[in-house]
């Protein structure tokens, strides 16, 4: 059976094809810089430059390399028997993946205030994919599914009870990820009764415990800026600096916005948002950078500690992402002075960390820690699976 996936952005269109249940990938690759004149699609190793107006160009693109590729890959597109698409805030509504209906769609259109950046993107995939593979389920997975187990102790905000009834409440990001990585963990532990931190680490971030296989608490709240320091967002901030910006400073609520999502975090702390350019630095004696990978790493280590107590105690600590699974200075710091935890990394092991299958547990820590690479479409893949079997 195969399965597309696609993460639409609003300039952008990721995909896969998958062969299930093996997962074996078919067809990887991706639209960027959709509607500009540079646009670039990327099939395998088929590239073309040149420009892609719509979204529906970019699956046009697709369907032609599917069907007209030196060795086709499908007959036709109605081989394709799902399009799972990533959609990325599911309010209080979506728990599961989901079959798309007119009302679904509805749901997600009503999600845009949540998610203004993501769910207009992600409708149009999807609306674009209902035209192109008309014959295909399409199905919607949530990247806030995940975290909807978490209890209310830890998902309701301490502000008038109005408000949570109108929904703000944490929702929690990246949840495809932590799941993918915690089922992964659970299989190399051989358990789901365990207690797991998951790191993902890129340049969005966002730290998740893990009780039981479900998700008890994460970082990220309302929205994707706050918990730990990422790329360009600034995590956890003080709430009355907003006000003092946009009262005492004059800035408006956009500016604001903008400080907060992309002017922050690393690139305000190190001039860049980009980690290998902050090791670089830090290496050469940049004490911006230095103090940054020491604030960056401290964010992780409070929540560590924080998910830790909540959970009263800790089996295994999972890193993710193009930080967690590339940058064993990060780990390093994010683990250091952590043995009153039980948390002990092999310094040698994390340099190396393919050389042991990324278990790089140190032969003192009663906390197994892991590298996990983050495989969000195989995710999509197998929940659209388990959905249509
Ligand atoms: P992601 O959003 O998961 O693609 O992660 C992007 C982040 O991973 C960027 O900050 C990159 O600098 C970082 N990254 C990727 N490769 C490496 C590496 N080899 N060492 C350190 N950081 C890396």
């Amino acid at each position: 059976m195969k399965i597309l996936v696609l993460n639409s952005g609003s300039s952008s269109l990721k995909f896969q094809l998958f062969e299930m249940p093996q997962a074996t990938v078919l067809v990887k690759g991706l639209a960027e810089r959709i509607g500009e004149k540079t646009s670039r699609f990327v099939a395998n190793d088929f590239e073309v430059n040149e420009p892609i107006a719509t979204h529906k160009d970019a699956l046009h693109l697709l369907t032609d390399y599917l069907l007209d590729s030196k060795q086709p890959i499908l007959k036709d597109t109605s081989e394709i028997a799902a399009v799972g698409h990533r959609v990325v805030h599911g309010g209080n509504t979506f728990v599961q993946p989901t079959v798309i209906t007119g009302q679904v769609k509805d749901k997600i259109r009503e999600l845009f205030s949540l998610a203004p950046l993501h769910n207009p993107a992600n409708l149009t995939g999807i609306e674009t994919a209902e035209e192109i593979f008309s014959n295909a389920k399409q199905i919607a997975v949530f990247d806030t599914a995940f975290h909807q187990s978490i209890p209310i102790e830890n998902h309701k905000y301490a502000i008038p009870n109005n408000f949570y009834e109108a929904g703000i409440r944490k929702y929690g990001f990246h949840g495809i990820s932590h799941q993918y990585v915690s089922r992964e963990a659970n299989k190399l532990l051989g358990r789901k009764d365990i207690k797991l931190i998951t790191l993902h680490l890129g340049n969005g971030a966002s730290a998740t415990a893990v009780l039981n296989g479900k998700s008890f608490d994460t970082t990220m709240g309302f929205g994707p800026m706050n918990g730990l320091i990422m790329g360009t967002r600034s995590g956890d901030i003080d709430q009355s600096i907003i006000f003092y910006l946009l009262e005492k400073l004059n800035y408006s609520s956009a500016d604001i916005q903008n400080i907060l999502n992309k002017q922050s975090g690393m690139k305000a702390l190190a001039g860049s948002n980009d980690l290998r350019d902050i090791e670089t630095a830090a290496n050469q004696g940049d004490k911006r950078a230095q103090l940054a990978l020491i604030m960056y790493a401290g964010t992780i280590k409070k929540y560590i500690g924080n998910f830790t107590a909540q959970m009263n105690g800790l089996d295994a600590l999972i890193f993710t992402a193009g930080i967690g699974e590339n940058s064993d200075v990060v780990r390093d710091l994010a683990t250091k002075n952590l043995s009153f935890l039980g948390i002990e990394i092999d310094p040698n092991k994390n340099k190396n960390p393919k050389k042991y299958q990324g278990d790089i547990t140190g032969k003192n820590s009663k906390v197994k820690i892991f590298i996990i690479p983050t495989n969000e479409e195989k995710e999509i893949a197998s929940q659209v699976y388990q959905l249509i079997y």
